[in-house]
């Protein structure tokens, strides 16, 4: 099998998932060029992969391009922006083939195209070890109004877009452990939700100016929201019968570590949403704009410490603080 040398590379690959933006010069030059319009800020968030720890390395690599696509943009929601391009430095192991190669930069024009946002420079590299990918995603917002962690103050609603539980669950489903105790399309439904999670980019933007903080949920439902928590110096108290559950979730409901999964497993990748309790038709008509559902699940308090409720009102004690990456 040949294999393209980097400047092929990068003019058969990526040159043409640049949409014809401006701002890449067509990758040949040595960097970027960008306009940033008056009145507005630059959001930059960077996350990167490994082959075998942050997928599988028999993972379609077409997928495993876009879910990293998704994984920036759902950071650039949560701040509250509008995406402007993405870099992609791809170190590609000694032994890809190029048709490997071809299927992974087929996935990032895709949602380069799903989501109009043009790829405006990065690098390629071979390496000895496994494969890593790193995307850097820049978007924009308006001066000043970028959306924190910090700043939901005691008495706040708490709101998530969408349904918990389906990343952790997916993860499960691609895995094939959930065959047999759940139909076909509900597991592919499942799989599908944490190959492909949804950046909440419009709700992002429609949320600026009415959320008093905001992040995306990719840790697992209580662990980000004592992230959230502690940078804003309150508590919270979710109540796990108003937790959102995808039908496919709540056919699950009777396994033992079905609430641990919802509210403490990953990859959701919906937004955390504080915002004072006169805001709240508000956000519910952002989620009516963006086409989101949104949903109450709780309030900020004074007390420190996120605690669950069940339905009868008692502390849930002893759940896990969903995944740590070390
Ligand atoms: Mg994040």
């Amino acid at each position: 099998m040949t294999r393209r040398g980097e400047f092929e590379q990068i003019a058969a690959l990526f040159a043409p998932l640049t949409r014809g933006d401006p701002a890449a010069l067509g990758l040949r030059d040595d960097a970027a060029v960008l306009t940033v319009p008056p009145g507005r800020q630059i959001v930059i968030t960077t996350d990167a992969i490994v082959a075998g720890v942050h997928y599988l390395p028999d993972d379609p690599p077409d997928l495993v391009a876009r879910k990293l696509v998704r994984v920036n943009l759902s950071d650039l929601a949560a701040m509250g922006a509008e995406p402007v391009g993405l870099f992609a430095a791809c170190a590609f192991p000694r032994t890809c083939t190029d048709a490997w190669a071809e299927a992974f930069a087929r996935g990032l024009g895709e949602d380069g195209e799903a989501f109009s946002v043009p790829i405006l420079g990065g690098d390629t590299v071979a390496t000895p070890g496994p494969a890593v990918f790193s995307l850097t995603a820049l978007g924009t917002l308006p001066t000043g109004q970028a959306l924190r962690r910090a700043g939901a103050a005691a008495g706040d609603l708490l709101a998530v877009t969408g349904t918990l539980g389906d990343g952790a669950f997916g993860l499960r489903a691609a895995r094939g452990e959930l065959d047999g105790g759940l139909d076909a399309e509900s597991v592919a439904w499942l799989a599908d939700r944490y190959r492909l999670p949804q950046p909440r980019l419009g709700m992002g933007v429609a949320l600026r100016g009415i959320a008093s903080a905001a992040m995306d949920v990719s840790d697992g439902l209580l662990q980000d929201l004592g992230h959230l928590c502690r940078a804003s110096g309150v508590g919270a108290e979710v109540t796990v019968g108003t937790l959102p559950i995808a039908p496919a979730v709540a056919a699950l409901q009777g396994r033992d570590d079905w609430l641990e999964v919802v509210a403490g497993g990953g990859d959701d990748y919906e937004l955390l949403i504080a915002v004072p309790p006169h805001r709240r038709d508000a956000l519910l008509a952002a989620g009516q704009a963006a086409g989101v559902a949104v949903t109450v699940i709780g309030h900020c308090t004074a007390q420190t410490g996120v605690r669950l409720r069940g339905a009868d009102g008692a502390l849930i004690e002893g759940l896990g603080q969903g995944f740590r990456h070390f």
